[in-house]
């Protein structure tokens, strides 16, 4: 007997007969004699609708009450699929991140795990009840209601099971696992039987939204054996891991992530002096705003162009603080650009491997693709292209690396 932590994301309770069907599954695990505490999202399409209720009265309504608003869509299936349990003759109770008490640090909209209480949770697990938290939020010490950012109910189970050292933490999704890039993307995309945590981390930060970081990071700080899996489907999935020592040979790459939320800002004609990157940048970090990519061109007449990328919804508020810095070191203008994409390719194996940023800019050349901006880490080479060709790109480097299911020109490694 185990103790499983189960989390079900929005499209699987997005109804009454799906959060029934997630009942029936949770009952065949507790009648195995597992012990099983279950996260829940809020039913698809539910966050985005609390939110756009909000955007009605304010364009920034204060973050606090924001959290208050947004944290009711978990509330309410934790009690349906209590409910649904119950119904199968299977004891069940649902909480609230604060009843738990998942207490957070009170960064409203984006706050961060600080501890868990497990005692209530490890209470009702001996009398024999699966244990319905609400995923996605907690509370801060003061007693307010915080939330973990979009996607935070991966981060309240995958946190669960490390509290309560679970045996395994399983996402259920509306995938079978995780692919070498958005199956809804590119339809040769092939499941991964398992992907190291730190392969896992990179994908999810530069853009693979099938799992949220942070929830990432924590699985492979406390070591939480994480299996993303198919909520109404059978299959092994995908398992997040160490990386497999057993093995021979590493792949040299595990994926291909990509983010459209980029949005580009150059200072055009910046003195070439020490000094200005600060400048410039200093204004943006006290603004807030985080910045991506960053690239400075050569010198040229003693000026040159500094270049970087922020999220899109950050774009109006840099470009604004940017002018402002522009007049201050007398660089000729700001200029803006938010069609653009960032395309990244990840894999543990290209730290023995050379060749594998001539081989992706070999692929993204050959279908006339332009790369405006590179950056790489020892696990990770990203470009930023125009939107426009962002699929194309994607498409072309996940079989130039061999990735996809009937894999065509199979890299050279
Ligand atoms: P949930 O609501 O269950 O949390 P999400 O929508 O957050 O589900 O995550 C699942 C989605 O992630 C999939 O439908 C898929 O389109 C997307 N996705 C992006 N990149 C990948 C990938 N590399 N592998 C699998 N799914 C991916
Ligand atoms: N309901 C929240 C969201 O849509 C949290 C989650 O689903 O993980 O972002
Ligand atoms: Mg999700």
């Amino acid at each position: 007997m185990s103790l499983i932590v189960q989390k079900f994301g929005g499209t699987s309770v997005g109804s009454i007969e799906r959060i029934e069907q997630v009942a029936d599954k949770v009952s065949r695990f507790r009648a195995e004699g597992h012990d099983v505490v279950v996260v829940v999202s809020a039913m698809s399409g539910e966050t985005n609708r609390l939110i756009a209720l909000a955007h009605q009265i304010q364009d920034r309504p204060v973050p606090r009450e924001m959290d208050v608003l947004v944290s009711t869509g978990e509330q309410v299936t934790t009690a349906l699929l209590s409910m649904a349990l119950n119904k199968r003759g299977v004891k069940a109770k649902s909480y609230n991140g604060s009843q738990v008490r998942i207490l957070t640090d009170d960064a409203h909209t984006k706050a961060r795990i600080r501890d868990i209480d497990d005692e209530r949770l490890h209470a009702d697990l001996d009398k024999g009840y699966v244990v319905v938290v609400a995923g996605f939020q907690g509370v801060d010490e003061h007693g307010n209601i915080t939330t973990l950012g979009r996607g935070g109910s991966d981060t309240t189970a995958v946190a669960l099971a490390a509290a309560l050292k679970a045996d395994e933490c399983q996402i259920y999704t509306d995938v079978d696992g995780v692919y070498t890039t958005d199956p809804r993307m590119v339809d040769g995309a092939r499941r991964l039987d398992r992907i190291t945590f730190e392969e896992m981390l990179e994908m999810a930060s530069m853009g693979s939204k099938v799992l949220q970081i942070r929830a990432v990071e924590f699985a492979g700080k406390y070591n939480v054996p994480l299996r993303v899996l198919h909520s109404f489907e059978e299959g092994p999935g995908t398992l997040i891991a160490l990386e497999d020592s057993s093995q021979m040979e590493t792949p040299t790459i595990a994926g291909i992530a990509f983010n459209r939320d980029e949005a580009k800002l150059t200072v055009v004609g910046v003195p070439d002096m020490p000094g200005i990157a600060h400048r410039i940048l200093g204004p943006i970090g006290e603004a807030n705003i985080e910045v991506d990519v960053i690239v400075q061109n050569v010198e040229h007449d003693n000026t040159t162009d500094f270049t970087f990328t922020v999220s899109r919804g950050d774009l109006a508020r840099a470009e604004e603080v940017l002018k402002k810095v522009a007049e201050d070191i007398n660089a000729e203008e700001v200029r803006s650009d938010n069609k653009i994409a960032k395309v990244s390719i990840v894999g543990v194996g290209m730290r023995s491997h050379a060749g594998v940023a001539s081989q992706a800019f070999a692929a993204l050349a050959e279908v006339g693709i332009n790369i405006q901006m590179i950056t790489t880490s020892e696990i990770k080479i990203s470009v930023i292209i125009e939107e426009k060709f962002l699929e194309l790109a994607v498409r072309s480097l996940h079989s130039s690396f061999g990735l996809s299911k009937e894999p065509q020109n199979e890299s050279p490694a």
